[in-house]
């Protein structure tokens, strides 16, 4: 049962409370509640950021900031207004529901670490910074989370925000499979930004989510394609090797087998999306 309940205004209070008491923060509540609830959680103090004096979201350079307690439908507000990453509209609009994305926040998302989790999908994507206080540290976010659940912050710091970078004329395509469309965690997700020059790759980025215990992005992979010709045979082999490097659990959703067979399928599904063919759901 909580029994303490605290809201720090400034960086240092903040930091000084979560020293002090081991509270947990909260800002939308909408995974931390969840816990509580069921018990994953004990702790009876919490920590509420949302009175703190925080930066907005804002264009810095080539960078988007997204501070401590923005939530998803402030996001998704600033993107359309100033035509920026649009890309990550896609993502953002399968978030849960209306009543979550008005609460719940991509830094929360990234606090709790989930490999199902989409904006730390989206974050691995636009090579974000996560932006810790009071010690004004910066990690990419792929060092950041240690794995399910664990984060890389002393007793002391939180996060204060993320920077994404902010990518011009890349495809899009993002696709989240699950047993209903809102409200559930995913069985398997993909990510793919493409920029292309003369049907040859100049970049691609490529992550899954919920097939291994941390987002799956391979970076060498990644660098091997560029100046290939893109073609289905490109993809095919695309296919395969996230396939050999998925290590996906059965659990009460999905098995295993399907997992691995869903990596497949989402980047020949991607591939047709992309590059105009009919696809058959
Ligand atoms: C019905 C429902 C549907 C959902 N659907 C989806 C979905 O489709 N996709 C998805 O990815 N998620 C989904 N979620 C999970 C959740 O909504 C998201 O992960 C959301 O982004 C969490 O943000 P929050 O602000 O509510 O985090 P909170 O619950 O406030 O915090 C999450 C965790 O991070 C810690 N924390 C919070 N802020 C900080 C900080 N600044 N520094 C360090 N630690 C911090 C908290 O102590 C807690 O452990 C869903 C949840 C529900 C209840």
């Amino acid at each position: 049962m909580i029994k303490n309940y605290f809201r720090p205004k400034t960086i240092d209070e903040l930091s000084e409370l979560k020293l002090k008491t081991k509270g947990y923060l909260f800002s939308g509540g909408t995974d931390l509640f969840v816990k509580l609830r069921a018990g994953t959680i004990d702790t009876d103090t919490v920590i509420d950021t949302k009175y703190l004096n925080s930066r907005k979201i804002e264009i810095t350079g080539n960078k988007l900031f997204i501070p401590i307690n923005a939530t998803y439908s402030e996001l998704r507000m600033f993107i359309k207004q100033n035509n920026v990453n649009n890309m990550l509209e896609n993502i953002v609009k399968t978030i849960g529901s209306p009543m979550i994305r008005n609460r719940g926040t991509p830094v929360g998302n990234i606090s709790n670490a989930s490999p199902a989790g989409d904006f730390v999908l989206a974050s691995y994507l636009f090579n974000a910074q996560v932006i810790i206080e009071p010690t004004s540290r910066k990690l990419p976010v792929k060092n950041f989370i240690k794995g399910p659940g664990k984060i890389d912050l002393r007793e002391n710091e939180f996060v204060y925000g993320i920077e994404l970078e902010i990518l011009n004329d890349y495809k899009f395509y993002f696709e989240k499979v699950g047993r209903r469309n809102a409200m559930i965690i995913s069985i398997a997700s993909l990510g793919l930004l493409l920029k292309e020059k003369d049907n040859k790759i100049k970049d691609i980025r490529i992550a899954f989510g919920s097939v291994a215990p941390y987002i799956l992005r391979d970076e060498n992979l990644e660098k091997s394609l560029i100046g290939e010709t893109i073609n289905e045979e490109l993809f095919k082999h695309i296919a395969i090797e996230y396939q050999k490097l998925s290590s996906p659990i059965t659990d009460v959703r999905a098995t295993k087998e399907y997992r691995k067979s869903l990596v497949h399928n989402l980047v020949i599904k991607a591939y047709n999306n992309l590059f105009e063919k009919v696809v058959k759901e």
